[in-house]
């Protein structure tokens, strides 16, 4: 996979803007109930970019969502879900994988909550979840990845 960094992205309306210029560490679709309200969908799809690799270079993002320990981000206007940062994992961040320019390339790798799926959604995702993955499966799972999207 070529991806093409930096590579930007915006929410619906253009005022917020957003660059990544690190490659994914894993995609996702969630399947959960929030994911499902939050982005009006079946399903959320995510790119987990390295914190280091991810800035904001327009616009203000506001807090959304549960306005909890997570902090899901939103577009002010047009109130876009963005991207969140994970409570207690500052190392990345969950970038809504549609907000990004060229978002064919970011297939989700893993889905999480199916337990919560509605039945018709599905996301071709190789690896399936009830709720989440063991937090040990995911230095397998990220390796396993970076092989999968290199042969896209
Ligand atoms: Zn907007
Ligand atoms: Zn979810």
């Amino acid at each position: 996979m070529d991806w093409k960094l930096p590579r930007e992205g915006s929410c619906r309306c253009g005022q917020v803007r957003i660059r990544i210029s690190a490659a994914p560490l894993v995609t996702m679709a969630c399947h959960c109930i929030g994911c499902q309200k939050m982005s009006s969908s079946a399903f959320s799809l995510s790119a987990a970019i390295p914190a280091d690799g991810f800035e904001v270079i327009s616009g203000e993002p506001v807090v959304g969502g549960l306005h909890g320990a997570t902090k899901h981000m939103f577009c002010p206007h047009c109130m876009s879900w963005m991207f969140t940062r994970p409570e207690g994992m500052d190392w990345f961040v969950n970038v809504r994988a549609t907000m990004l320019d060229g978002a064919a390339d970011f297939a989700p790798f893993i889905e999480t909550w199916t337990a919560e799926k509605l039945p018709f959604a599905g996301t071709g995702a190789p690896h399936s979840y009830e709720t989440l993955p063991p937090m040990d499966a995911y230095d397998g799972l990220m390796k396993e990845y970076a092989e999968w999207a290199g042969r896209a």
